[in-house]
């Protein structure tokens, strides 16, 4: 038997009506804020993600499904969204007619990471991103809806966490600190702190290695060190999510993982997921559309991942689940092909009605309607066919009511049914 590839995975039906139902209120909520989904190709150019989210990260170092295609360009499966979207906005010169631009996209990411409980090699986002907009406003309200939408998917035990970058103005007298810091302490770091201390030092201050924490204890913190301009856009953001009632804490270690952040950054996390703690996670990233060679435009978005928040919704599976609202148990041919013509006709007008196809004994096909969970069952055997008449029993409330057969069958059970 062929087996799916470790660290990915099959949703199948039954998990899948939560994953619609996360995918539609967030559709719901972003439009209401005037975001327009954009979507990306799964496959960019590997430069792509190397230019932007950094050549010193994990994800660029050891973690890109990356190979050469037929001519032996170097491709790769997105890692996430924001490079591809980035991409996008500049290619399509979408700044000419509106520099700001509200993005949001739903799908597929690929990491080779080491899979465990929460973390997969295919795993899907849901992200948002403001292109264009520099006003603190703007962080804000991408945390406002985070939450909103967290609350609407009855989410408990969320916490954000908010930390500010600077901006490469304030943030290389900070490294400068880091660095003279990790350079006394490197023996006391794990293997792979250790190695990037000197190429991407601000990522040692999140690593959940004991011993990189204890080492990390005393580092300084950023917010020491942003200058004017960054000090006032965090204090905005701060005022603004107190306005909002969004409740927030200042995490100094909270750095993410990516180069092209600036300022504003953020990450939701929860104690229902054990280890894997973020379910997402965002910020600024001001000098990335003008890396990726278009304007210098500021921009912000975030990305939430779609298998970890499907665990801990407060949604119950069950009451998503859509049952055919009718079976019709047909014996014989005659009946059947009635049957079958009624259940195409309830379908085109939207109810989900089923019917048995293998000509079962009665007593399977009341077993099957059972099982289908189906609440209405109408019995049509040869007599029912004589006499023109058939009965149409509520398996929950036990009502029956007597159904013309005729040429407008259908129609009356659906008159029955809605
Ligand atoms: P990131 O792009 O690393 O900031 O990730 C954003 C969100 O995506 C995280 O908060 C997670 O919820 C989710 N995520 C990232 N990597 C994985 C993974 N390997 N498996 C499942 N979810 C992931």
């Amino acid at each position: 038997m062929i087996q799916l590839i470790r660290g990915f995975k099959d949703i199948l039906p039954g998990e899948a009506e939560l994953w619609q139902e996360i995918e539609r209120v967030s559709r719901d909520l972003f439009e209401s804020f005037g975001f327009k989904e954009i979507r990306i190709p799964v496959m960019e150019k590997t430069e792509l993600f190397a230019r932007s989210i950094g050549e010193h990260t994990d994800i660029v170092e050891k973690e890109m499904y990356t190979f050469p295609d037929r001519k032996g360009d170097l491709i790769t499966l997105r890692p996430e969204a924001t490079a591809s979207i980035v991409r996008s906005y500049v290619q399509h010169k979408m700044y000419a007619a509106d520099p700001v631009r509200k993005f949001y996209t739903i799908g597929p990411m690929f990491r080779r990471e080491r899979p465990q409980k929460g973390r997969y090699r295919q795993f899907y986002q849901i992200n948002a991103e403001v292109i264009g907009v520099d006003a603190p406003y703007i962080d804000a309200q991408l945390i406002f809806l985070l939450a909103t939408l967290l609350e609407r998917l009855k989410v408990t035990d969320v916490a954000a966490h908010i930390n500010s970058l600077g901006c490469p103005e304030c943030r290389p007298a900070f490294r400068e600190a880091l660095t003279a810091l990790l350079d006394g302490k490197k023996e006391r770091l794990c293997e792979d702190c250790a190695r990037r201390s000197g190429t991407n030092p601000l990522r040692v201050l999140d690593c959940k290695v004991p011993a990189c924490r204890e080492a990390m204890a005393d580092a300084p913190s950023l917010l020491e060190y942003l200058c004017e301009g960054c000090k006032a856009h965090f204090d905005s953001v701060q005022r603004s999510l107190n306005r909002l009632g969004v409740p927030f804490v200042i995490d100094k270690k909270l750095v993410r993982g990516l180069d092209y952040y600036t300022r504003t950054t953020f990450e939701i996390q929860t104690g229902a997921l054990g280890a894997q703690s973020a379910v997402a996670g965002g910020g600024r990233y001001d000098g990335l559309i003008k890396m990726l060679d278009g304007p210098d435009t500021p921009a912000i978005g975030f990305a939430i991942g779609l298998d970890r928040l499907a665990e801990i919704v407060g949604l119950r599976q069950a009451d998503l689940e859509k049952k055919p609202r009718l079976f019709i148990a047909a014996l014989g041919d005659a009946c059947a092909e009635k049957a079958f013509d009624w259940i195409c006709r309830l379908g085109l007008a939207g109810v989900h009605a089923e019917m048995d196809m293998a000509d079962r004994s009665l007593k399977s096909q009341m077993k099957q309607a059972d099982r289908c969970g189906a609440d209405l069952v109408l019995i049509l055997g040869e007599s029912e066919l004589a006499s023109g008449s058939a009965v149409l029993r509520n398996m929950r409330t036990k009502e029956q009511a007597a159904v013309v057969i005729d040429d407008q069958t259908a129609a009356r059970l659906l008159a029955h049914i809605q």
